[in-house]
């Protein structure tokens, strides 16, 4: 197994891609610890984990709080020994116009995705330096971290600074021997894509498989990225995004 024992905490675990990465990180000999800022889905999360022979742990915690990722960190030390990798990968963001994009909605989306991710990376690379661990982050941007959309404006500019910050992390980060990278996912398959079956059918043509992505097709990237065979692989953002960024519909 690629991950036997690495201890490897993941946010945004109850749902989605979060979800199904800690179900393959599991597989792959990982202890998991299970996070999302839903203390109940994190719980089942875990619970999937054991059930299906892993070891996993939960905790709950919001990533735009100091004190929760702080605590999040030191718990997952004390209760499984190390701390290996974290999956920077809560995310919050629904489509809406831009008079609807009020500084409150602003403030709140750029806190998740873009203030978590850098807490996560911050917070954690501190503990594995402290800890001598020569470990692995991985964080979520998006396709939208690259190209804009109508209805996206605060999740964008979060997502072009998670990609930003995956390559300064890596550099900040490389005398500790800390490896940083990112997925870049195209329209996954889950609860963050509420509307009816027409715009999921739009979506999914936006792929070169006309389908939308499964959280499973990121969930084995992350756990390549966290393997030793991804070892040259650093400050980059890999696209799993089935085409999506290379043609221009018609
Ligand atoms: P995706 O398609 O990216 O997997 P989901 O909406 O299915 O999207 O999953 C996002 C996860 O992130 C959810 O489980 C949600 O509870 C979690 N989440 C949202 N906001 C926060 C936050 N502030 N802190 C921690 N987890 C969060």
């Amino acid at each position: 197994m690629k991950l036997e024992n690495k201890v490897i905490i993941i946010t945004g675990a109850g749902s989605g891609i979060g979800r199904a990465t800690a179900l393959k990180l599991a597989a792959e000999g990982a202890i998991v610890v299970s996070s999302d800022y839903n203390e109940a889905t994190a719980k089942e999360t875990a619970e999937l984990i054991k059930q299906a022979g892993g070891q996993a742990s939960a905790i709950r915690a919001d990533v735009s709080s100091v004190e929760d990722v702080k605590n999040m960190i030191d718990k997952a030390v004390e209760t499984h020994g190390t701390l290996d990798g974290i999956f920077n990968n809560a995310g919050v963001g629904d489509i809406r116009s831009f008079e609807d994009h009020t500084p409150e909605y602003f403030n709140h989306v750029i806190s998740v995705d873009q203030f978590g991710v850098y807490l996560g990376i911050y917070y954690a690379s501190k503990k594995m330096k402290e800890l001598g661990v020569k470990g692995i982050i991985v964080n979520t941007a998006s396709i939208f971290g690259y190209m804009a959309a109508k209805g996206s404006f605060a999740y964008q500019a979060a997502k072009a600074a998670v990609v930003m910050m995956t390559k300064s992390a890596a550099l900040e980060l490389a005398d500790a021997g800390i490896r940083v990278t990112a997925v870049a996912p195209g329209f996954i398959d889950t609860p963050i894509i509420k509307d009816g079956d027409d715009f999921k059918n739009f979506l999914a043509e936006q792929h070169l498989s006309k389908k939308l992505i499964q959280p499973e097709q990121i969930a084995d990237v992350v756990a390549f990225l966290f393997s030793e065979e991804a070892s040259a692989i650093n400050g980059q953002t890999i696209p799993v995004e089935d085409g999506f960024l290379i043609f221009k519909r018609s």
